[in-house]
């Protein structure tokens, strides 16, 4: 299993990236993503940290992804900041898009999908057609997120994405332990989320998942 999206102490999770990395170790993960909330004054502290852990992850035979999440960061700057990251080391740089339960800024969705740098456009809400085209367009993937609120408007990103031809990628957006999901509590997201048959089972695992390819 795989999850793209989660939280630490470097931002506003629970645990220590060791810590987090442990007990997803034990529930069966092989690939993490750890993309804690970024702007410019904190990007640098959180992907240096990660990076000091990355030996400690692969000893536990777990892939580390270093990442930020670039949350409410102006749309005008996304660009720029992205970049940066990339030229900073991250694997991945997923942005905290329009969610419906949040105040994010309007030409959110529209600059991570049309930024070379953006990995994963986060719980995009009611990202429009056009937008999601541009995603697609921009290997860029749409996030199916297990979060509550951000995954109101699932089924709604899942639509769009499969008439556009986007990737998915399935996160928990973990902030704490509880919120690790099993392999079963990620089939119910996906499938609740409307996706069946052969997407489901690819979209579910490392070596069907389009965008973990990128990394392999
Ligand atoms: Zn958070
Ligand atoms: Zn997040």
């Amino acid at each position: 299993m795989y999850d793209f999206h989660t939280h630490t102490l470097l931002s506003d999770g629970d645990l220590l990236p060791s810590e987090l990395l442990r007990r997803m170790q034990v529930l069966g993960y092989t690939v993490v993503g750890i993309t804690d909330h970024a702007d410019a004054g904190n990007i640098d502290e959180i992907l240096s940290a990660l990076h000091k852990v990355e030996k400690s992850a692969t000893s536990i035979g777990i892939r580390l992804l270093t990442g930020v999440e670039l949350t409410h960061v102006p749309p005008v700057h996304i660009p720029k900041l992205a970049r940066y990251a990339k030229e900073k080391g991250a694997d991945i740089v997923v942005v905290h898009g329009e969610t419906p339960v949040e105040p994010v800024m309007p030409g959110t969705n529209h600059a991570a999908v049309t930024c070379p740098f953006v990995d994963i456009l986060a719980h995009p809400g009611l990202i429009t057609r056009e937008d999601a085209s541009l995603a697609g367009k921009h290997n860029i993937a749409l996030e199916i997120t297990a979060r509550g609120g951000h995954n109101r408007t699932n089924g709604h990103v899942v639509r769009v994405a499969e008439s556009t031809g986007c990737i998915l990628v399935v996160d928990s957006d973990a902030h704490h332990p509880g919120d690790l999901m099993s392999e079963r509590d990620r089939e119910i997201v996906a499938s609740g989320a409307g996706i069946s048959g052969e997407l489901l089972k690819n979209l579910l695992t490392t070596e069907g998942n389009e965008f973990y390819q990128r990394f392999t």
